[in-house]
């Protein structure tokens, strides 16, 4: 066993097995970002501020699987392809959380180059702040939404992903998706060994405690910002926090390749468990952020067109003989 993977081993403590599959099976990385899920106390305020200030598409409406009073709302690109994906809970009566350590603390969306005074005047304009930093060299804004959860939005050089067109925000400065996501952890060198040695991911960059890890070539969508921060409280699970991140595998072949692989580890993986639009694995990574294995098919078309997507409530099959009932117990989404 190499000097590596006994650290990894010693994730939680289980021995590591199956060592000996390692280097067959190491291209097979996730690749990329897929979703992000938060939480908020107000679907309402919600809907209206990624689709009407940020200008995404609502691309699904369902409900909580495990929750049918309350609506999981998925926003992305027209069709709702992996690496554009916001998605949210609505935990009515939820207490607000507390963003830290031990949770994703930051989510970052991409925007064209020349676009941030737009972006400013936008949010400043519906009432959020737009506060502009500076971060490897690229210009961001800093933002929150309607739960107080932080967002930024970032001028990113290569982004060949087109916008949603079905806003009223102009097309060069229409938003592209996900760009990256920070995770914050006390001490970053067990979660280091998890992306680089069981996921694939590579380190990029470092600057002022924050390193940036990519797959594939790096590009928006493509990167995790990793920060250690000792001092810093623990998140807490609420309103206005990021509940989990999902990242991309291509199919069901990937996802139980890299299950077993963390499996091995002693990552304690979940079964991988069909999502209705994805295929998932859950797992808790070293610095206690929940993660999930996401498969880039079948998508959200599978119960509506490109023309109705997030148009309908669309119900699991369990809840389908209750969906009158489910219906009048959700809270309407108009304002
Ligand atoms: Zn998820």
């Amino acid at each position: 066993m190499s000097k590596q993977l006994s650290a990894v081993a010693a994730y939680r403590g289980i021995a590591l097995a199956g060592v000996r599959h390692r280097k067959k099976k190491k291209e097979v990385v996730a690749a990329g970002l897929h979703h992000l899920t938060a939480v908020t106390a107000d679907p309402r305020a919600n809907v209206a501020f990624y689709t009407r200030v940020l200008g995404l598409r609502l691309v699904k409406r369902t409900v909580n699987f495990d929750d049918p009073s309350a609506y999981h709302l998925y926003y992305g690109d027209a069709t709702g392809t992996p690496g554009t994906l916001l998605t949210f809970f609505h935990w009515p009566g939820a207490a607000r959380g507390r963003v830290g350590v031990g949770q994703v603390a930051g989510i970052q969306l991409s925007a064209p180059r020349g676009s941030l005074e737009f972006w400013a005047e936008r949010l400043r304009s519906a009432g959020y702040p737009a506060e502009p930093r500076l971060r490897f060299g690229e210009s961001l804004l800093s933002t929150v939404d309607p739960d107080g959860m932080p967002l930024e939005i970032l001028a990113c050089r290569e982004d060949p992903r087109p916008g949603w067109t079905g806003t009223d925000v102009p097309p060069p400065h229409q938003l592209r998706g996900m760009a990256g996501a920070e995770i914050r952890v006390r001490a970053s060198g067990r979660t280091r060994r998890v992306l680089r040695e069981l996921l694939g991911w590579r380190e990029e960059a470092t600057e002022a405690g924050r390193s940036r890890w990519i797959a594939d070539a790096g590009r928006p969508g493509f990167w995790l910002d990793l920060v250690e921060d000792a001092s810093a409280e623990s998140g807490r699970p609420g309103t206005g926090t990021v509940h989990h991140l999902a990242l991309r595998t291509a199919d069901i072949s990937a996802s139980e390749t890299l299950r077993a692989r963390l499996l091995a580890a002693g990552a304690g993986p979940s079964p991988l468990i069909d999502r209705t639009y994805f295929q998932s694995v859950y797992f808790r990574e070293p610095g206690g952020i929940l993660l999930e294995l996401a498969t880039d098919g079948p998508g959200f078309l599978v119960d509506e067109t490109p023309e109705t997507l997030g148009s309908g409530l669309m119900l699991p099959s369990a809840f389908a003989p209750a969906r009158e009932a489910v219906i009048a117990a959700l809270p309407s989404l108009d304002s």
